[in-house]
C-alpha cells in the first residue's frame, strides 16, 4: 500500500476534507456526518459525503437514496445528489444488489475509498466529509493516511471506552499531522418531553475529563432523540433541521471556528 496522498480529477475543487471516526460501531457516527452535513448545506456550503463505511454503508439509507445508481463516463464517476443538494458517493451506488454483504479485505477496502476521492467528480466543495468504518485498526488509519484529510472529529458515546478511543485517535492524529477538531458525544442524555429533565441513562460520562486532559474540544453533547432515529430510518434526516435546527447547527460552528 503506497501512502502517497491522492488527487483529485481536473474536474473536482475540494477546500476541506474532514474524517470522522468512532472507536466501535453504533454510536452514532453515521448519523452525526449526515447532521454536520445538513448544518454545512444549509449555511450556503456545497458539501459532499464519501461513505467510507463500506462494511455497513447507511448513509444512502439516512437520506433515502438507497435505490440510486452512480453515473459512470470517460471523466470519472457521478455522486448522488440528495434532495438538499448534498453530493454521496457510496458503495452501494455501484452494486446491483445494495445489500450484498461487503467481505473484503483491508487493501481493497482502502483502494476503493481512494478511488472515490480520486475519480468520482465531485465538482467545487466546501467540505468533503467521510464517514470512515468504525473503530481504530489499521483500515481507518491507512484510509486516511492516504487521503489529504484537514482534521479528524472523533464521535463518541458515553458508555464508550472513551479514554481509550481518544488515545489512540490522538496518537493516529499525531502520526499523520492532522488536528482532532473535536469530540462529539452522541446520545449523552435523554430529556424527559413532559418535564424537560435530563437523565443520563449511560450514567455520568468521562468525556469530558479525558477531552479536557488531552486538550482536545468536547464540540456537543448530542442527546437521544427518538425523532432522530426515525427520521434516519425513514431517509428524511434533512427534515431533522426544522425539528432541532439549534442542535444541527451546534455542530457546525464548531467545526467551521477551526
Ligand atoms: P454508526 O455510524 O456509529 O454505526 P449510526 O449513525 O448508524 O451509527 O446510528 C446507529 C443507530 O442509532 C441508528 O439507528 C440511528 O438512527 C440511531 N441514533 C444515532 N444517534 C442517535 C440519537 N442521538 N438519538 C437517537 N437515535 C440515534
Amino acid at each position: 500500500m503506497d501512502f502517497e496522498k491522492a488527487n483529485t480529477n481536473e474536474y473536482t475543487n475540494i477546500k476541506k476534507v474532514i474524517a470522522i471516526m468512532s472507536g466501535k460501531g453504533g454510536v452514532g457516527k453515521s448519523s452525526v456526518t449526515s447532521l454536520l452535513a445538513v448544518s454545512l448545506i444549509k449555511k450556503g456550503f456545497k458539501v459532499g459525503i464519501l461513505d467510507g463505511d463500506m462494511g455497513g454503508t447507511s448513509i444512502p439509507k439516512i437520506f433515502g437514496i438507497t435505490g440510486e445508481k452512480s453515473n459512470t463516463s470517460s471523466k470519472g464517476i457521478e455522486p448522488v445528489t440528495t434532495p438538499s443538494g448534498i453530493k454521496v458517493m457510496s458503495l452501494s451506488f455501484l452494486m446491483e444488489k445494495e445489500d450484498s454483504p461487503v467481505i473484503w479485505r483491508g487493501p481493497l477496502i482502502s483502494k476503493t475509498l481512494r478511488q472515490f476521492y480520486t475519480d468520482v467528480l465531485w465538482g467545487d466543495l466546501d467540505y468533503l466529509l467521510i464517514d470512515l468504518p468504525p473503530g481504530t485498526s489499521d483500515i481507518p488509519l491507512t484510509m486516511m493516511q492516504s487521503l489529504p484529510v484537514d482534521g479528524i472529529i472523533i464521535v463518541s458515546s458515553p458508555q464508550d471506552l472513551v479514554n481509550m478511543i481518544v488515545k489512540k485517535s490522538a496518537d493516529m492524529a499525531k502520526r499523520m499531522d492532522v488536528p482532532i477538531l473535536g469530540i462529539i458525544e452522541n446520545m449523552s442524555y435523554y430529556e424527559c418531553p413532559d418535564c424537560k429533565k435530563r437523565i443520563n441513562i449511560f450514567g455520568k460520562s468521562k468525556t469530558e475529563k479525558i477531552s479536557k486532559e488531552m486538550s482536545i474540544e468536547l464540540i456537543a453533547h448530542m442527546p437521544i432523540d427518538p425523532k432522530l432515529a426515525e427520521l434516519c430510518d425513514e431517509g428524511a434526516i434533512e427534515e431533522y433541521y426544522n425539528i432541532n435546527r439549534a442542535l444541527v447547527n451546534l455542530l457546525s460552528d464548531e467545526v467551521l471556528k477551526k
